[in-house]
């Protein structure tokens, strides 16, 4: 399975200044290349392409050292790069919409490159980098025995970053059968577990805010193009990377938990980019679900567990023991049902998670598995997987499509 590593990365003084000049190459490049590519649909009203490019790089490396001195994987990657934009550009016009024609780049709008084939480039906590002197110190490098894709150099807020894209052999050491858990995210938690575990809210963003404030204001008081405005600019960066950096280590701690301790773990599939269009935009973002649920789809799959994703629609609406709709809105903290059922409102919504993933799985239940999207292949044919659900009580006996109608009577 592909994923990316990120770590930091410590070059020396010359190896800054190599980074640099190569940050340069492929900008100057790209916007040669976007010239060119202008200047030739003007004269002749044919398109160049991306294989026209490369191969006019191959005389230009030729003919100018400035290019030559560069690695040639900065290169194409530039080239790749424009590629792509001018096909986002495309692709957007034709459906339809008013997008911006692929710009030059300016100094600080060129902050990365990658090189792939790096082949074995990580040595002890190093990093080589193609045509760069000595092995790059650095930090957070967790590889195991995973080939390394691609590579990815990348200049943030003034620090120098690597991206590994590795493919990951996926290793099944599950060999006892962990229990079923339903997963609510919320606002007022983080998340609530159908057994009654809860994970608080961290809110860093809240936290940061009044810095993060204070580094915009700071930001608009400078003249646009001076010196100190870029320094701002810097400052500005370092405060929304330390938050990024917080939701990171909490979304990875927290899923790494929850995915050693459940086998089958059930969550909504929100479109949480639609949400954060809506009014609860800030606290979403801040809430960072899609991280969580993203890690803790790889983390359970290399714990030989599986991640389901259930239609979202009235889970907290619907009552878990009876499967009543009982309509509250987003103040109403507990579940009331007239079956006797009093229940906290995010634990409610749990249990309806993963009896909803138990119908859409019912042959799973010592049967064989049937795929789903987002989940390992290599789960697919996994003989067993049993579902215990500790020992709480879970009514499952309506059939998916009536529980169907009820979710789409509820939504609204
Ligand atoms: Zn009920």
């Amino acid at each position: 399975m592909l994923r990316t590593i990120t770590c930091r990365l410590y070059p020396t003084r010359a190896q800054t200044a190599r980074l640099e000049h190569y940050l340069l190459v492929g900008r100057i490049l790209y916007n040669r290349a976007l010239d060119a590519r202008i200047y030739w649909y003007k004269a002749s009203g044919k398109a160049l392409t991306f294989y026209d490019q490369t191969r006019d790089l191959t005389q230009l490396r030729e003919a100018d050292s400035f290019y030559r001195d560069a690695s040639v994987h900065v290169e194409r990657d530039a080239l790749r790069r424009l590629d792509k934009a001018y096909k986002a550009f495309f692709r957007r016009v034709k459906a339809g919409g008013t997008p911006g024609f692929p710009r030059f780049k300016g100094h600080h709008r060129w902050n990365s490159f990658s090189i792939n084939d790096c082949g074995k480039c990580v040595r002890h906590n190093r990093i080589r980098v193609s045509g760069v002197i000595g092995l790059i110190r650095a930090k957070n490098l967790r590889l195991g025995t995973a080939d390394i894709v691609e590579q990815r150099i990348i200049r943030k807020a003034g620090k120098w970053f690597c991206h590994l894209i590795i493919d990951d052999p996926i290793s099944i050491t599950s060999d006892s059968p962990r229990s079923a858990v339903g997963i609510d995210v919320g606002l007022a938690k983080f998340a609530t577990m159908s057994d009654g575990t809860t994970i608080e809210n961290p809110r860093f963003g809240k936290k940061a805010e009044r810095k993060l404030a204070h580094a915009h204001r700071n930001v608009s008081r400078t003249k646009k193009g001076s010196k100190n405005r870029r320094k701002m600019v810097e400052r500005l960066q370092r405060v929304y990377l330390r938050i990024h950096n917080l939701r990171h280590n909490f979304t990875h701690q927290e899923s790494r938990r929850t995915a050693n301790k459940y086998g089958v773990i059930a969550v909504e599939d929100l479109n949480v980019k639609g949400m954060v269009r809506s009014r609860y935009g800030k606290s979403i973002l801040d809430a960072c679900w899609s991280m969580f649920t993203t890690q803790l789809t790889y983390k359970a799959e290399e714990a030989g567990g599986m991640v389901v994703r259930v239609n979202p629609a009235g889970t907290s609406q619907e009552c878990s023991q009876c499967g009543q709709s009982i309509p509250k809105d987003l103040s109403v903290r507990v579940h009331r049902c007239d079956c006797g059922c009093v229940l906290d409102r995010d634990l409610n919504a749990a249990r309806n998670i993963l009896r909803r993933a138990l119908d859409q799985h019912r042959p799973a239940v010592g049967g064989i598995v049937t795929p789903v999207e987002g989940t390992a292949a290599s789960l697919m044919n996994q003989e067993e997987v049993t579902i215990k659900i500790g020992s709480h009580h879970y009514p499952c006996c309506r059939s998916s499509s009536q529980a169907l109608t009820n979710q789409t009577d509820s939504a609204q």
